[in-house]
């Protein structure tokens, strides 16, 4: 299997890439701000739980949002991997995240692609986000500098863990988004 993280700060591209690549590997993105906003559109316990982090910018806890994509990774198979977007956020998520793949699948995190995009162009691209993307945490400046201050203060230190492990690969997250795309398929062609 290719099991892909795609890792950068809010608003660096992440979900727009993890579609592309999706199709063009038969890929399975699994984004955990996604399955927050399902829980939250339906009112369910975790949805109520995790609005009250994600209104204000932070992080839900790890032990929450871990349980939550352990569950959501059994449900799909027959993909030639998975793309993890927006997880891990923590390095403790980071070592679950290990621990789940070889427990559940026998595997392991095959690169970690780190988008790199500067703090200035983030805003900008996530207030332009929020005039149409419905998303209440991208249409107020003041949450969205509290999202990249917890990028800085707990999720930066994430790509430590794969450096370490030999499989961080950092991209030029500012482009065309095509070339941004090509960029990135270069590295998944190296495991496929
Ligand atoms: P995203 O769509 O990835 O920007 O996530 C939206 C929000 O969901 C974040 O600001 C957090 O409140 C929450 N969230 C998503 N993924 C995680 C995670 N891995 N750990 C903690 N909170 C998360």
């Amino acid at each position: 299997m290719i099991n892909i993280v795609l890792f950068g700060p809010p608003g660096s591209g992440k979900g727009t890439q993890a579609k592309f690549l999706e199709e063009k590997f038969n890929l399975k993105q699994l984004s955990t701000g996604d399955m927050f906003r399902f829980n939250l559109k339906n009112q369910t316990e975790l949805g109520v739980l995790a609005q009250s982090y994600m209104d204000k910018g932070h992080l839900v806890p790890d032990e929450v949002t871990t349980n939550m994509l352990r569950e959501e990774l059994k449900k799909h198979t027959g993909y030639a991997g998975f793309i993890f977007d927006g997880y891990p956020r923590t390095t403790a998520q980071a070592q679950s995240l290990d621990e789940i793949l070889k427990e559940d699948l026998n595997q392991e995190v095959s690169v970690c692609l780190s988008l790199r995009v500067e703090d200035e162009i983030l805003v900008q691209r996530l207030l332009g986000r929020g005039l149409d993307s419905g998303r209440a945490d991208d249409a107020n400046e003041e949450v969205i500098r509290e999202r990249i201050v917890e990028y800085y203060t707990k999720t930066d230190e994430v790509a430590e863990h794969y450096k370490a492990q030999g499989k961080l690969v950092d991209i030029d997250g500012v482009g065309e988004i095509a070339e941004i795309t090509d960029k990135l398929s270069q590295e998944i062609q190296k495991f496929a």
